[in-house]
């Protein structure tokens, strides 16, 4: 029997996750499909790609480092993958190749339906300004969040990405973004401080001035594992009232691909605890 085809396609990619996740929601929406790995060749990536949806495939899922591969070789984009400038699902519409960038809206649903942290009007941190941070900017705006700081060690990549970012007016988008350095936070409070860097492969913690959580204030750290990251542990030492791991955003991010490439739903919650477990 034929099945629709996906795979994720990076480089390392034995580690990935997302064929046991999207096997979940293949199970329970009662789909029949195919969902693999693909170590994509670091010299090669477009005729990787270009091969598999000659193929037959139906969808790719892209992680590191081809999402900006992505981005270029994509003939059509969504919006949010525009303002990221990174491609993380591919599908062929209408003959083209199509990309779109899930991770921002997995990190919103996560935070806002799984976890129910009130975004609107939100003091928010987002820490980095690589591709990550790129990713989640326009759905945290659009969630209605009331201030943007962009925090980053090099404060001329934050400087510079809030200036992207506001230069794209993103439509009932009325919050500027504000870029700086991270010693520079001094004296300012947020109710959520995002990690979007890539500090805690390393078990490093960016470089924060104290008290920057807010009473009450949440942490979210993109990073995930077994044990809670360094970031998570930082955080339980500023009195964060909750720090969340990047797990949850996995999962979601997933199933947005899922929506995009099949049109349905897949349930989280029970995805979510499995592999929490
Ligand atoms: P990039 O390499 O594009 O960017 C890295 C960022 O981290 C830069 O802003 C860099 O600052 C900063 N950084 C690195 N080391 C330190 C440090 N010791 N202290 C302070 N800042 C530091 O990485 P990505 O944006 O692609 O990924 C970032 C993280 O997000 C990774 O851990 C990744 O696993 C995670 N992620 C999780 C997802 C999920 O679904 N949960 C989805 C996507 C990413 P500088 O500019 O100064 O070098």
């Amino acid at each position: 029997m034929d099945f629709d085809r996906y795979a994720v396609i990076g480089n390392p990619i034995a580690h990935s996750k997302s064929p046991q996740i999207h096997a979940e929601f293949a199970l329970q929406l009662r789909q029949t499909l195919e969902y693999s790995r693909l170590l994509g060749a670091l010299d090669d990536f477009s005729g990787d790609v270009q091969r598999f949806f000659a193929d037959g495939g139906k969808g790719l899922n892209v992680t590191v480092p081809f999402k900006e591969e992505a981005f270029a070789l994509a003939a059509e984009r969504s919006v949010r993958a525009e303002v990221a400038g990174a491609v993380n699902t591919l599908l062929v519409v209408d003959g083209r190749l199509y990309g779109d960038n899930t991770d921002g809206i997995g990190l919103v649903r996560d935070l806002s339906i799984n976890h129910a942290f009130p975004l609107g009007g939100a003091r928010v941190l987002l820490l980095g300004a690589g591709g990550a941070a790129r990713g989640v900017m326009m759905p945290l705006l659009e969630a209605g969040i009331g201030q943007l700081a962009l925090a980053n060690r090099t404060a001329a990549k934050a400087e510079a990405l809030a200036e992207r970012v506001n230069n794209w007016q993103l439509s009932g988008v009325r919050c500027q973004v504000t870029g700086c350095g991270l010693a520079a936070l001094g004296g300012q409070q947020f109710d959520l401080i995002i990690n979007a860097t890539s500090a805690g492969l390393t078990d490093a913690v960016p470089e924060l001035p104290a008290g920057c959580v807010a009473p009450g204030g949440w942490t979210y750290d993109l990073l995930y594992g077994e044990h809670p990251t360094a970031f998570q542990r930082w955080s339980q030492t500023q009195g964060a009232a909750q720090s969340l791991n990047g797990l949850g955003m996995l999962v979601e991010q997933a199933a947005e691909a899922f929506w995009l490439w099949r049109g349905l739903r897949p349930n989280t919650a029970p995805v979510i605890a499995q592999l929490a477990a």
